[in-house]
């Protein structure tokens, strides 16, 4: 059994900023990676809106950066996934990929979200390639141009409006014929010009060429299959935070959102702290994940401090 003083899950900007700060705190973190190293955000490209990079930053290179970042201060970062934890005593047990066996007497959980996806082949093989499930990151490309955005919730309009702030037309595509949004937010959706609704309809098919989206085929709950041109095909259809794991000791919110207490990192079990996409279904940018990492460790810090000790 390996003893660990501060345990990140997790390889997204919460998890290594979280790494950076506890290196430096002295508070010996090792940090597991997860399924998808370097986090959601390597499922983008270039990233426009990390400050400091007044050029852009590809994706991939910048959670390159964050990692021999937290290596350099001597962050502890392997590869592996938690398989299985036991929050109910302390220090707290955790396995890694069904075999190694780790003690912990603080954790930080970084495991992020997913974005939901519809499933379609069409939409798998155009992601990247005018599929996204995010507007603010990839908005910026479709300026001028048309797009469509899946799902009738308040992300889905925020979304919306987001884009038609900057492509020529959007097309809303909505399963039933009303939003699930809130009002104020339904209210700026139908006041915008450029955003047509199209309700009662499902996509069938993301439509494209060697060069990206064409199109999407629709199918309307009256059996009417029809085309749109489009340029980029937005979902924003809810996310699934990686959760699960620790629900059996951790509150999360309906969704699955771990529940952090105030503005702080830590959650209802003393130790155990959380930050970026997991506790956070509102922003989810590289940024506020970022910042929520160096909460956390730095609540680590002092609860190691004043409860182990150490
Ligand atoms: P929601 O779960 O609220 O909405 C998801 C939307 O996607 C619904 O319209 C749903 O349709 C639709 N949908 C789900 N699955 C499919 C599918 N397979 N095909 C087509 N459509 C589908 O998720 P959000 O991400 O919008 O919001 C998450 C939470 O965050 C909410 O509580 C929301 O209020 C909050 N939020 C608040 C904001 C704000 O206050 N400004 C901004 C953003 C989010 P259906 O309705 O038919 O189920």
């Amino acid at each position: 059994m390996e003893k660990i003083r501060t345990l990140i899950l997790g390889g997204g900007p919460a998890g290594f900023t979280a790494a950076i700060y506890a290196a430096r705190a002295n508070i010996s973190p090792v940090l597991y990676e997860g399924i998808q190293p370097g986090g959601q955000l390597t499922t983008t490209t270039v990233i426009e809106n990390f400050p400091g990079f007044p050029g852009g930053v590809d994706a991939n290179t910048l959670m390159d950066s964050m990692r021999e970042q937290a290596r350099s201060f001597g962050a502890d970062v392997r590869q592996g996934t938690a398989t299985a934890v036991d929050l109910g005593q302390r220090p707290f047990r955790v396995t890694i990929d069904g075999e190694k066996q780790l003690e912990a007497d603080a954790l930080i959980i970084a495991t992020g979200a997913q974005a939901r996806y519809l499933g379609l082949p069409s939409e798998e093989k155009f992601k990247g390639a005018g599929v996204s499930a995010c507007a603010t990151c990839d908005g910026f490309f479709y300026r001028k141009r048309t797009v469509a955005v899946v799902g009738g919730g308040d992300t889905a309009c925020e979304e919306a409006l987001y884009l038609a702030s900057l492509a020529k037309k959007v097309y809303m595509i909505v399963r039933r014929d009303v939003f699930r949004a809130s009002k104020i937010m339904q209210q700026k959706v139908l006041g915008t010009e450029n955003i047509e609704v199209l309700w009662n309809c499902n996509t069938q098919e993301v439509l494209g060429d060697a060069m990206g989206v064409t199109g999407a085929r629709l199918l309307r709950k009256d059996g009417t299959v029809f085309d749109i041109a489009i340029d980029g095909f937005f979902l924003a259809i809810g996310h699934t935070p990686a959760s699960e794991l620790f629900a059996p000791w951790i509150e999360t919110d309906a969704n699955g959102y771990i529940l952090t207490e105030g503005k702080s990192a830590c959650t209802n079990v003393p130790g155990v702290f959380a930050a970026g996409d997991v506790q956070d279904p509102r922003y989810r940018q590289a940024v506020t994940a970022a910042a929520s990492g160096c909460k956390a460790a730095q609540d680590a810090e002092k609860f190691l401090l004043e409860q182990v000790n150490l």
